[in-house]
This record gives structure tokens, sequence and C-alpha cells, in this order.
């Protein structure tokens, strides 16, 4: 499997392209911004995007999802239940003194447990309410990697202080979900660096 995963926006927001090498199809997940950043990729690897994923509404990880569908013709999926974030869309980018971009309800909203395929990459939808009311993580068992969105970070965890963050029920979406996964899966956050489960079960403060 091709990964590329690059740093976008202000905000650093981990945009990450999965594809196939050979269907040449891709998933990208969050593509918050730089879209001619995230076209380069995949032109490098002569890949088509199938599906964009975004794990949460939040302004860096959504703003762009629009843009790279408007080009590319994908469906856009994320979790319904982040639509109250959507509603606040100008509140969230007078946050961060961004422009408001247009986001619009997905295309589809996934179950858990559901698989977002296209030819060759197998990623199953994990809901883990807590960051968001909608967070999700994208879980590749085949590539022991786990796209975790803003769940969990290396030595760190989700900020619960923005509207639909829960404290209890982030502890326990990484309680019961994340840190039963395999010590060895790949653990690629919303932003800053890689860790693996393994580090996180041993070393996060905020699991202990
Ligand atoms: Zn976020």
């Amino acid at each position: 499997m091709i990964r590329e995963t690059l740093a976008v926006g202000l905000l650093g927001c981990n945009c990450t392209v999965l594809g196939d090498e050979a269907s040449r199809e891709a998933i990208v997940v969050d593509p918050g911004y730089d879209i001619p950043r995230i076209l380069a990729v995949l032109a490098q690897h002569q890949l088509t995007v199938n599906q964009i994923v975004v794990t949460h509404a939040h302004i860096d990880h959504i703003a762009s999802a629009l843009t790279l569908k408007e080009i590319t013709g994908a469906p856009i999926l994320y979790s319904k239940d982040d639509l109250p974030l959507v509603a606040i869309m100008d509140w969230q980018a007078a946050l961060f003194q961004l422009a408001v971009p247009e986001v619009r309800p997905p295309d589809h909203s996934p179950a858990e447990g559901e698989w977002v395929n296209v030819k060759g990459v197998e990623a199953m939808v994990m809901l883990t309410p807590g960051h968001s009311e909608g967070s999700l993580c994208l879980y590749l068992p085949a590539e022991d990697l786990l796209l975790a969105g803003d769940t969990l970070f290396a030595g760190g965890v989700g900020r619960t202080d923005f509207p639909g963050g829960d404290s209890g029920k982030l502890m326990a979406s990484l309680r019961e979900r994340l840190l039963l996964l395999p010590d060895a899966t790949v653990v690629v956050p919303g932003h800053g660096p890689e860790t693996t489960i393994g580090i996180e079960r041993r070393t996060n403060p905020f699991l202990a």
C-alpha cells in the first residue's frame, strides 16, 4: 500500500493518502488545506481518489474536503454526529482567524465497523466519540495502521473543551477501543508525529 501523510494548513493537520499500487485507487483522509500539495502527491503516485474521509468536522480537518470532492468526484464520508460542528463553522473559523469554508453534510455517515474500501485498501471505521461527538478513526488491520484523528496523539489525547467534546467519552473510546488494538499498530494522529499503540500504552500520561 502507498501511504503519504502531509501536515496541511496553519494548524498542521495530518492529511493522509492511502493508495493501492495495483488499482491506483486512493482514500484521502482529512484534506483540511493545501489541496495543491495533496493533488501533487496523488499525481506523483498516479492515484485516483475514490473516497474522502474526514475524522471529525473541525475546520482544520474538513475545510477543503468539498474542493477535493469537486475536483475528484469522490464522496465525502464523516459522521452526521458532527453536523452541529458544521453548523458553527463560522465560529470555528473566527476562533482561528481563518476564512469560513463551504462545508456540506456528508455524502455518507459511516456506521461502527463499516469498511471503507477502494480496490486494494480496506479500512474499518471505529466510532470514537470524545474529542467531538462524531469523531472516528480508520483502522487498517492488514497494514497494522490506525488513523486516529484527534482522539490520540503521541504523548497526548484530544482536547474536549470544544462544543461536542466529552472527556468521559474520550477516555472510554481510548480505553475500550483504541487500547484494545495490537501494540504494533502504527498510529497516525491528527497532528504531530506518528507513534504506536504499544508506546502510548506504556508512556502516554493521559492513559496511565
Ligand atoms: Zn480536532
